[in-house]
């Protein structure tokens, strides 16, 4: 256990074990076959990464994705690691430099494909090699059931009887029992040790849109990103298109990436998406399998996928780092209907599972309930506590309707009166009151449910049909979704059943601190970009991506510590011996020029002092700025926020630290007029000063300076200018 604990620190510079990764490297050193099931960004990789480095001999990785060896390879030479990969991309001489090195025994990680490492030449070679163990990567890949099969894993099975005694581990972030199962039996695994983690990822908000206008509802949500890394996942080629046109248009670095594309262009793109140089890729689920990136801070589906299976896996792409991340599905139930086409056509026992796993997406879409919580039960497990204050249901984004029996028992009232004939649109007319001509034509003006929801928008109504149908208690049918009642909306209807429906809400009210302002708390911003830069210029030199420099979450580390020797830099999380003495110094210098420049270090400590009581978050977050002399305009920077919010954290300040002194952001002589005025007229309001003054001074500054004013208890203006001198 030392041993593997000594590792991890040595080169990955981490000090614990994530949860369940303990025990499948103790698995792997027993020599005992394993599966080891970990959501994305669970830390499956260093499972059998530092292992292989306390056993001799070497550890061989079948992984899916050629394309992504190199970076798997070259990452973990960054850290120290002799690693290689042989696949077919490889040049001759290339593979034979990499035997070469095998054979004096220095790789302990090759990355094979699977069907290379089936090949008989390579079982030859391998034969004559001490190989530790074999880790399986994606092992989902070999089951039919899961939502990646590739038929070269099926080769697989071969490895038990051509390689015997050695262990073979298998890794997915799947969760299903089904795949789970068909792993074990494929692989012919003897008795493995089973390790299933939890499938909360906490760092991930979860959040669901009913799609009205598509672009706009997408750029509202990028716009909380700026300059972050996210991934915009389509259902057609074409949207992929069009959807990063626009978003360039708009002045976003935003790149395309379908199966249709060149595979040039593809890597071309998924290159300049994973080195930072495109913050957006638009791209079908063609994108994603065996990306590493860490830090894709949002994932948002801009069509609705066709299982959880498939939306738990894509949305796992973002956060991996740990950090706080969004996952948005923005769904319409016309794409319920074609996905439901899509599979008509299917052997029936097919046909009835991919319904059910369509039946049970869209209830997650449309069943206002903790989204946590429905995925969670989705696969299996239970969520700790009852809410989980990281989706739009716990967080307030949308509000329960109180009397949800009553307006689900109009609705349905409304369609068995309109005889079951018609679609939602026309439903949500009707329920409105619309004058349209159809509606008066076939005198549903006179139907009693007839603007029986006149005081609510058609909006609001075609999400509450939305929610019955997805609860169950309706249904759509043929090509113009017609809608009917289910055995379940007659109970409704008689009151023997009680269906929830919410309403989005205008402004959320966060009930406590979110994911974001947590993995935030203590980070000065400012020291946290430079940092960024320098990463980006080694990124740059190395020719990486900047992730393999160090992860966002070792520079929030850093520009929390202020770490000024190699000793204190060592000790931040992530920071390894071979990347601290390799690339160690330029952050050092970096840190230790900004602790020059300021007059003090921020040091921000949210929620831990008596502050918290008496100014708000945001106050509190900018207080450490403003102690240390820093400008309204710097603290926006750093804090991401506009002037004019911190300009109010600055008020809450100045009055809860009694602060008197107003040059950091109001000249003495400005702060002289001001007072002279104010000496003049006692009881003048900010805006009589503010027009004596004739534009001298500006409406902040006059308040910044009353306050301070205030602040020395001294009501005669005049002295307590020269005071301040
Ligand atoms: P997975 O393959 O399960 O999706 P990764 O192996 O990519 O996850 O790990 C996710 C992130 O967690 C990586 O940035 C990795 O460096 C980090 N990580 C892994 N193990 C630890 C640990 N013990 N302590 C801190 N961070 C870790």
């Amino acid at each position: 256990m030392v041993e593997l604990q000594e590792v991890l620190r040595k080169y990955w510079g981490y000090d614990g074990f994530l949860p369940l990764q303990k025990e499948a490297m103790e698995a792997v050193l027993a020599g005992r076959d394993s599966v080891v099931v970990l959501p994305t960004g669970g830390g499956k990789s260093l499972c059998y990464q530092v292992p292989a480095l306390c056993l001799p001999g070497m550890a061989i990785v079948v992984s899916p994705l050629i394309a992504l060896m190199k970076d798997q390879v070259d990452g973990l030479r960054e850290c120290g690691v002799p690693a290689a990969a042989a696949n077919s991309s490889m040049s001759g001489a290339e593979r034979w430099k990499v035997a070469q090195a095998i054979r004096e025994g220095q790789v302990k990680v090759l990355y094979v494909s699977p069907e290379r490492l089936v090949q008989e030449r390579t079982i030859e070679f391998l034969r004559e090699t001490r190989i530790s163990f074999v880790a399986i990567d994606e092992a989902h890949c070999i089951s039919e059931w899961g939502h990646d099969f590739r038929p070269e894993y099926r080769e697989l099975g071969k490895l038990r009887s051509v390689l015997p005694g050695v262990g073979i581990h298998a890794y997915t972030a799947t969760a299903t029992q089904r795949v789970r199962s068909d792993i074990v039996r494929q692989l012919g695994l003897t008795a493995p040790q089973l390790l299933v983690g939890s499938f909360d990822r906490k760092n991930l908000t979860y959040k669901v849109l009913r799609r009205n206008a598509l672009e706009d509802q997408i750029e509202a949500i990028i716009k909380q990103h700026a300059d972050e890394s996210g991934i915009i996942y389509c259902t057609k080629r074409a949207d992929t298109e069009s959807i990063s046109e626009s978003l360039k248009e708009l002045g976003y670095s935003a790149l395309p990436y379908h199966a249709g594309m060149s595979d040039l262009d593809r890597r071309r793109n998924q290159e300049a998406f994973i080195e930072d140089r495109a913050s957006i890729i638009v791209a079908t689920i063609a994108f994603g399998m065996g990306i590493d990136k860490p830090n894709v801070r949002y994932v948002i589906h801009a069509g609705m996928p066709k299982s959880l299976e498939n939306y738990q896996q894509e949305s796992g792409r973002a956060g991996r780092d740990g950090l706080e991340a969004e996952c948005i599905l923005i769904y319409s139930p016309a794409e319920l209907y074609r996905w439901k086409k899509m599979i008509d056509d299917a052997e029936p026992q097919i046909r009835k599972a991919q319904q059910a796993s369509l039946d049970a997406i869209y209830e997650y879409c449309t069943m206002p309930i903790c989204r946590h919580q429905s995925l969670l039960r989705y696969f299996g497990q239970a969520l700790d506590g009852v809410n989980c204050f990281a989706c739009d249901v716990c967080l307030g984004d949308v509000e329960l309707v109180p009397d949800a029996l009553i307006v689900a028992q109009k609705i349905l009232s409304s369609v068995v009166r309109q005889e079951q004939r018609y679609g939602i649109d026309y439903t949500a007319a009707v329920l409105v009151g619309s004058q349209d001509e159809r509606i008066v034509r076939n005198r549903h003006d006179q139907l009693s449910t007839y603007g029986i929801l006149a005081d609510e928008s058609t909006r609001t109504i075609k999400g509450w049909i939305d929610q019955l149908q997805g609860q169950g208690f309706l249904e759509k049918f043929g090509e113009f979704g017609v809608l009917q009642i289910t055995a379940a909306g007659r109970q409704l209807l008689r009151g023997a059943a009680t269906p929830r429906l919410v309403r989005p809400v205008q402004k959320a009210a966060p009930k406590r601190k979110s994911v974001a302002d947590v993995s935030w708390e203590g980070v000065d911003r400012i020291l946290f970009e430079k940092l960024r830069a320098v990463r980006t210029q080694l990124a740059k030199a190395r020719n990486l991506p900047s992730y393999q420099i160090f992860g966002d979450v070792t520079l929030r580390e850093m520009a929390r510590r202020f770490p000024k020797t190699a000793t204190e830099l060592r000790k931040i999380r992530g920071v390894g011996d071979k990347k601290c003495a390799d690339v160690g110094d330029p952050f050092l210098d970096c840190i230790r020029e900004y602790c020059q420049s300021g007059p003090q270090n921020p040091t921000p400590t949210v929620g831990s002092t008596a502050e918290t009581s008496r100014m708000s978050s945001g106050a509190i977050l900018a207080a450490p700025y403003f102690r240390s002399g820093r400008s309204i305009e710097e603290v926006a920077a750093a804090l991401g926020r506009a002037p004019s919010t911190v300009f109010n954290y600055l008020q809450e300040f100045l009055q809860h630290d009694v602060v008197v002194d107003w040059t950091p952001w109001v000249s003495d002589a400005v702060a002289r007029q001001v007072l002279a005025v104010a000496r003049r007229q006692p009881g003048e309001r900010v805006k009589q000063i503010f027009e004596q003054l004739e534009g001298a001074a500006t409406y902040e500054q006059i308040r910044i300076v009353l306050s301070c004013h205030r602040n020395r208890g001294e009501p005669d203006a005049s002295r307590t200018v020269d005071a301040s001198r």
